[in-house]
């Protein structure tokens, strides 16, 4: 097998990686309820996909105060 001839520099590494950089998903907004969501994908704040409720999303329960 092949190998390296030299081991890459923790510098050259760090050089590699700087351009590594986090990318924002592109949202579109829900039709329904006008929330962002990702596209192609069923809203999850109201559970519909093109124009139906393909899922029913439970309400979480309100927190009790505590005494
Ligand atoms: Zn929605």
């Amino acid at each position: 097998m092949p190998n390296p001839t030299r081991k890459h520099s923790r510098s050259r590494q760090g050089k590699r990686r700087a351009n590594w950089k986090l990318v924002l998903p592109a949202l579109s907004t829900c039709p329904q309820c006008a929330k962002p969501i990702l596209s192609h994908r069923i809203c999850g704040f109201c559970g519909f996909y093109r124009g139906q409720q393909l899922v029913l999303i439970k309400e979480k329960p309100a927190k009790k105060k505590q005494a």
